[in-house]
């Protein structure tokens, strides 16, 4: 490998939007055996907004969406800021809460009134100890349908199941296809819940799902590719994908995320578009083969 062809490629790769912030990265990229994303913000939109709604029948519907929202104003994640942007769409006067928790890759919890409030993942009901009742299997059907289906309990009863949907990037299918043409695999890392994750994979024609992963799991979830299949690419966005994009054979931060990604990874691209994911392998393969 001559560093003048590494900096003609790099120039390059630079001009289409790749950032190549290691130089060796050029190189490891034709290695790459699997491509693993990040779910949410970077196959999807990661602006999720709330489609369904249905509550226990014991519960009033206003009600519970008030007391759903108040506890999701006080958290960061997407999927509150659907919750209550729906809330705030009919409306509803939404309380102060107190005793509010966050519990990453879960949920959140709070005292809204005299109300105990829960709301997140099934696996948080579980958790918790609230059985989903006939809730469940409306919650299936909304995984089914490749969108998320988040749980609200109050005072320890199951009371709504919600559904978040966020669609995916206009880029995301035509990228999986170009990764395919080049003999790559590709995988979807996500905490979200396996279905839905199952559901917007095959509408993708991704290859290989590890759906349920709690933020900290993704490293596992890297090295369980790489055993699997060699080399692993890994692109993702958000401040948990950091150890992620540091395991990685080539970590890839898509440019709209966070500063802490962005430090950890070896390939920055400029803005949402995926597309740029191929065009990285693209000018690495070109600058390889003119070396030789
Ligand atoms: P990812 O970014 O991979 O989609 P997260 O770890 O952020 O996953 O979240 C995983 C799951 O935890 C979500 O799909 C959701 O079910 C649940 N969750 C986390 N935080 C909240 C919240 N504030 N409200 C509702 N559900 C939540
Ligand atoms: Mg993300």
């Amino acid at each position: 490998a001559t560093p003048t062809s590494i900096m003609v490629g790099i120039g390059r790769a630079a001009e289409a939007g790749v950032l190549f912030r290691k130089g060796d990265a050029l190189q490891s990229l034709q290695t790459v055996a699997v491509v693993a994303f990040d779910k949410t913000g970077t196959l999807t939109r990661g602006r999720p907004q709330m489609t369904t709604f249905a509550v226990a029948p014991e519960f009033d519907e206003a009600a519970v969406l008030a007391a759903v929202a108040s506890v999701e104003s006080r958290s960061e994640h997407p999927i509150a800021a659907a919750i209550v942007a729906a809330a705030e769409a009919r409306d509803l006067s939404i309380p102060e809460v107190s005793a509010f928790n966050s519990v990453t890759g879960m949920g959140a919890t709070a005292q809204v009134g005299d109300d105990d409030v829960i709301v997140g993942a099934g696996r948080f009901m579980a958790a918790s100890a609230i059985a989903l009742g006939q809730l469940e299997a409306k919650g299936a059907e909304i995984a089914a349908k490749g969108i998320t289906p988040v749980y609200a309990a109050i005072n320890g009863k199951i009371a709504a199941v919600i559904g978040v949907s966020d669609p995916v990037k206009p880029s995301s299918a035509a990228t999986v296809a170009g990764l395919h043409a080049q003999g790559i695999k590709v995988a979807m890392i996500t905490g979200d819940h396996h279905a839905t994750a199952e559901a917007i994979a095959s509408s993708l024609g991704i290859d290989h799902v590890v759906a349920d992963v709690l933020p900290d799991g993704k490293v596992a979830a890297i090295e369980g590719l790489r055993a699997q299949y060699g080399p692993v690419a890994f692109v993702g966005d958000g401040i948990n994908d950091a150890p992620a994009l540091a395991t990685a054979d080539v970590g890839i931060a898509v440019g709209s995320g966070t500063d802490v990604a962005i430090e950890a990874a070896d390939v920055v691209l400029s803005g949402h578009d995926l597309e740029t994911v191929q065009k990285a392998f693209v000018i690495s393969r070109k600058t390889m083969r003119n070396i030789r």
